[in-house]
């Protein structure tokens, strides 16, 4: 599964919740400690490490709060040709 991460711009959300129903593995959920420059709840990430990339939350958003970025598939693949070079025997 592809990961990702988003960058929250956090004083342009007006905690309307939509981007909280669309994630696909729930990490999104709106603070309830802390507001934002307008005065509201913004939302937050809960687990970073879950997040894949898929930017859902970016297209619900009407206000433009996200950026997502995802890590490319190229680069495991990499990653795996790097290390399956390694292993082999010497000739
Ligand atoms: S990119 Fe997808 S998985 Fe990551 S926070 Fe947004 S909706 Fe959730
Ligand atoms: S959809 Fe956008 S404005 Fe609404 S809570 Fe999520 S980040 Fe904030």
């Amino acid at each position: 599964m592809a990961k990702g991460f988003v960058v929250i711009d956090v004083d342009r959300c007006k905690g309307c919740g939509l981007c909280t129903n669309v994630c696909p593995v729930n990490i999104l959920a709106l603070s309830r400690d802390t507001f934002n420059a307008k005065g509201y709840h913004p939302v937050v990430v809960t687990d970073v490490e879950k997040c894949i990339g898929c930017a859902s939350c970016a297209r619900i958003c009407p206000d433009i709060v996200f950026t997502v970025y995802r890590q490319k598939r190229q680069t495991q693949r990499a990653k795996i040709g790097a290390s399956a070079v390694a292993a082999a025997p010497a000739v």
